[in-house]
């Protein structure tokens, strides 16, 4: 479940993974690492694995939640979306596949603004920067723009920002058309990377990056 959050620079989290461990000296009053002490006492569902004592704690091991995955997907009205308020999406031990599946719920959702903090910003720039990744990214696209189980593919919507690749599939169901584009592919890729990877900033051991905007 995501849920209404007073940070005031955002208006609602998703937590597609929730724990973590402390990385650097700026992890030392992580207010994640507090919280997650008391949802596991309180009996929450996410936070009831503990990780290693010596860098996270009580209710804060790494988790990976696919029952969250396609939360902002069901959400129509344009939200500011803090992603992972409880993790961090560049942490080493997020599977590959998982944070490229993330990343195209992400894109399949043009009508929010998707906030994604990292202390690992370089770990996570290299995964945006890889052809490897943007293909995995899109082949999950494509898989969403198909499956009957996510809300908006089910009721026909497709997102004005959608991709021309996925487009051509919700309209024809026949992608391979749009993979023997490849030149239109590649382009678009990029765009994907650029819109992801342009913003990384912040302090220097962590990173802003913008996710994409209606
Ligand atoms: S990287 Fe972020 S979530 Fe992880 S321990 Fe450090 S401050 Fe907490």
């Amino acid at each position: 479940m995501s849920s209404v959050t007073r940070i005031e620079w955002t208006e609602v989290t998703w937590n597609p993974t929730t724990g973590c461990d402390r990385i650097s000296p700026g992890c030392d009053h992580c207010y994640a690492l507090t919280l997650a002490k008391r949802l596991k006492a309180m009996g929450q569902a996410k936070y009831q694995c503990d990780g290693d004592p010596r860098t996270s704690g009580p209710g804060f091991a790494l988790t990976v939640h696919e029952d969250a995955l396609f939360e902002p997907l069901r959400w129509r009205r344009p939200r500011k979306v803090f992603v992972n308020s409880m993790s961090d999406i560049g942490h080493a031990r997020v599977p590959t596949a998982f944070v490229a599946r993330v990343f195209a719920t992400m894109a399949m959702g043009p009508q929010h603004q998707f906030q994604v903090l990292t202390k690992r910003p370089r770990l996570l720039r290299r995964l945006l920067e890889s052809q490897k990744f943007v293909d995995v990214v899109w082949a999950e696209m494509e898989r969403l723009s198909s499956d009957d189980t996510v809300p908006l593919a089910r009721s026909g919507h497709v997102p004005s920002g959608l991709p021309r690749c996925a487009e051509d599939r919700a309209a024809s169901s026949s992608c391979p058309a749009a993979r023997r584009r490849a030149g239109d592919l590649a382009p678009r890729a990029r765009g994907l990377r650029g819109r992801h990877s342009a913003q990384l900033e912040h302090a220097p051991d962590a990173g802003v990056v913008g996710g994409p905007q209606a």
